[in-house]
């Protein structure tokens, strides 16, 4: 796993030869004789053994002796993240302690440690974020946490897996007391009790979205009971998977998918209503974008849902 603490610093130093390359060396040592000639070099990093030697320390940064952090650090703006979080993942780089994931009982802060080590590349830990995850204590009084992280993060590429993990184990749990829809109004009313009413809107369409994940069990990407998969969409969300079976075609006539496509649902709008067209028979009165695999340009808005399936069945890689 990577940290500071277990960080083999000896394989950075460059010497004739031997030079990793993108070691982000400051400073080369040059070895002289009698002559002035050079007898060898070696390269290093003016950091590191400013640490280590008060001597190189004030040959190195003198300049900045009396400078305060403010005067000389770069700033570097994070977004998106609690700041418990950052101070988390900090801590454990410069220590490698294990401890602070594994005591971490938030399972906010979980998720976001996860977001912040995959997006920056540090090796080895979302492991055993996965694992702390799927071993996380679903007790009910933990189930507004829980099921408010699981909305916040539904439609999280990152977090897919540990989502996916998640909402089996919670679907799980909660079907246990949760047969129909009275149960299922008891439970949103007790789970949810304290929560401010501030966003309505948003609220019910957190309702659905679990009312239908726990009470149908229903597939997780189409979330009918009876999956879908293959058949030509009729309801979306953001997140769900796609698959285009024929070339699709956008209203001014680019091509912007061909057959055989995957992609997931950027923008859903309006309800599907079936609308009968003269020409074309039954036809689907919506607007979806897709982010098709690979193509980082959006579809924007295909007008009718002709030629997109449910993917439900795909092998996740
Ligand atoms: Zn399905």
């Amino acid at each position: 796993m990577t940290n500071l603490a277990n960080f083999r610093y000896v394989d950075l130093l460059g010497s004739a030869g031997f030079e990793p390359r993108n070691a982000l060396y400051d400073v080369e040592f040059v070895v002289l004789d009698t002559e002035e000639k050079s007898i060898g070099s070696m390269k290093a990093h003016k950091l590191l053994l400013s640490f280590v030697s008060p001597v190189l320390k004030r040959q190195f940064f003198n300049d900045q002796g009396g400078k305060r952090c403010e005067e000389i650090c770069e700033r570097v703006e994070i977004r998106g993240f609690s700041f418990e979080s950052f101070d988390a993942f900090a801590k454990y780089l410069y220590s490698g302690n294990y401890s602070l994931i594994e005591e971490m009982d938030n399972l906010g802060i979980l998720l976001q440690l996860y977001l912040l080590f995959s997006k920056y590349q540090i090796r080895g830990i979302c492991k055993i974020i996965r694992e702390k995850v799927s071993e996380f204590d679903l007790v009910k009084e933990k189930f507004q946490e829980v099921f408010e992280v699981l909305v916040k993060y539904r439609d999280d590429f990152i977090l897919e897996e540990v989502v996916d993990i998640l909402w089996s184990r919670c679907v799980m749990v909660v079907q246990k007391e949760v047969k129909t829809e009275e149960d299922f109004q008891k439970f949103w009313e007790e789970t949810f009790s304290g929560k401010e009413e501030d966003d309505a809107k948003e609220d019910l369409e957190v309702k659905d979205f679990l009312r239908k994940k726990i009470l149908y069990n229903g597939c997780l990407n189409c979330t009918e009971r009876k999956c879908k998969d293959g058949a030509q969409i009729t309801q979306g969300r953001e997140g769900m998977r796609i698959r285009a079976t024929a070339q699709i075609v956008s209203l001014n006539g680019l091509v912007t998918a061909a057959a055989g496509w995957l992609g997931t649902v950027d923008e859903y709008k309006s309800p599907v209503q079936q609308k009968y067209c003269t020409q074309r028979g039954v036809n689907y009165n919506t607007q979806v974008s897709v982010r098709w695999d690979g193509y980082p340009q959006y579809l924007a808005f295909i007008a009718t849902a002709a030629n997109i399936v449910y993917n439900c069945n795909e092998k996740k890689k």
